[in-house]
């Protein structure tokens, strides 16, 4: 690397941030040159990740969960984009500055463990620390043995990696990981080798590096562990599908979630916004993503009635999207919560309904429950007054 560069980035190749999401990748585009020709594994992925998020990325073989990981991990380069990490543009390093910036950035765990079988137990946990130099060299090794403690691996110090079962030669790679006290661990499938009873275990050690302030991205093919994190990064084909929109729409056809992914625009109500006012036409499906919605009608008299509260993954504007004309009842940011939400334009709703029978039918059929609840609950005011 030129020393113009290496001035310019500091002698001390630490530019962390602070603010900021902690993984950030733009317009990413991977592609494999291949004797076939060319194949696009990730097609232009835009992906944030903030600090504390327990992410799980999911998706079938072959769609691109690996590669993803290769990028955070510098492990892999992008053929476009960028990828920053920790405040580190790492597409732009080399292997050197790569593997220095790993050493204390981040921590990796494989789905096959892949400890130095030659090493013993405590040597492997040392290993980052000797090629970082965080740590002096006489706290490696009670460093060392504190994680390993911690795992309750310290019996095992002094045995080979082979001596151990899978589950505790995950759990000696996961201390290794965090030989170097990254903020980050970044695991593909590391539950993947284990029985499921083992691979809880990791998972709960998971969970509690998350509760002390990690930060956790992992492949998983497991359903039941995916549902226990914040957050779903699901890959379909290369491209990102929202997690939300998956849940709201499930009948929609993969390629119909990526297109409609695409199109997503995230905006912040504050508690008490109206987001859709009743009789005015409606400019976008609504997604809820955080947070809650008050579903009010307005009645003659003046007062409202709160005639549904609605949170994530649960959709409205619907009813004028499909029928045309003002909407039925106001929409607003609950007075607890505010709400976030994932708006997809008229347009483009429009579009895709008419792509998706099945997406169509079922959200007439909600959308006709909810206008016989309204009628009901405006004939139940009037009865009253
Ligand atoms: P996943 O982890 O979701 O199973 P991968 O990210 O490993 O999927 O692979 C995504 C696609 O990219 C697959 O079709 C795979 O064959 C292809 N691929 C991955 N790595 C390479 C490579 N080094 N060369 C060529 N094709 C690759
Ligand atoms: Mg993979």
């Amino acid at each position: 690397m030129s020393g113009w560069l290496r001035f310019r980035h500091g002698p001390l190749a630490l530019p962390e941030q602070q603010d900021g999401p902690l993984i950030e990748l733009r317009h990413v585009i991977k592609t494999f040159e291949s004797a076939a020709g060319t194949f696009t594994a990730l097609k232009n992925i835009d992906l944030q990740i903030e600090r504390g998020e327990f992410v799980a990325v999911i998706g079938k073989s072959g769609s691109g969960k690996s590669t993803l990981i290769n990028m955070i991990t510098g492990i892999d380069h992008p053929t476009s984009g960028e990828v920053i990490v920790a405040g580190s543009p790492i597409h732009t390093f080399g292997e050197n500055r790569l593997a220095t910036w790993r050493g204390h950035a981040i921590g990796i765990v494989f789905q096959f463990f892949q400890l130095l079988p030659t090493l013993s137990v405590i040597e492997n946990v040392m290993l980052p620390m000797d090629f970082a130099s965080r740590y002096p060299g006489r706290e490696r090794h009670d460093r060392a043995m504190a994680l390993l403690a911690q795992f309750d691996l310290a019996d095992h110090a002094d045995k080979l990696p082979a001596a151990l079962s899978g589950g505790q030669q995950q759990r000696v790679a996961i201390a290794r990981a965090l030989a170097n006290d990254p903020p980050l661990l970044v695991a593909d499938e590391p539950t993947g080798n284990l029985d499921s009873r083992t691979a809880e275990q990791v998972f709960d050690l998971f969970e509690q590096l998350v509760e002390n302030g990690k930060t956790i991205v992992m492949v998983t093919h497991d359903q039941d562990l995916a549902k226990r994190v914040n957050r779903t990064v699901i890959i379909a084909d290369g491209a990102v599908i929202d997690e939300y929109l998956a849940q709201a729409l499930p009948v929609l056809s993969e390629a119909l979630l990526i297109k409609a992914t695409q199109q997503l625009e995230t905006h912040d109500y504050p508690p008490g916004t109206q987001i859709i006012r009743e009789g005015q036409p409606a400019e976008n499906f609504y997604i809820i993503t955080r947070g809650r919605v008050e579903v009010v009608l307005q009645e003659p008299q003046g007062h409202q009635i709160v005639v549904a509260t609605m949170g994530p993954g649960q959709y409205f504007g619907e009813i004028e999207l499909l029928h045309g004309g003002g909407a039925p009842a106001t929409v607003r940011a609950a007075l607890k919560s505010g709400v976030q939400v994932i708006a997809l334009d008229h347009n483009e709703f429009a579009a895709i309904m008419a792509e998706s029978q099945a997406a169509h039918a079922a959200i007439v059929q909600v959308a006709e429950q909810r206008a016989a609840e309204n009628r009901a609950a405006r004939e139940l005011e009037a009865a009253n007054v």
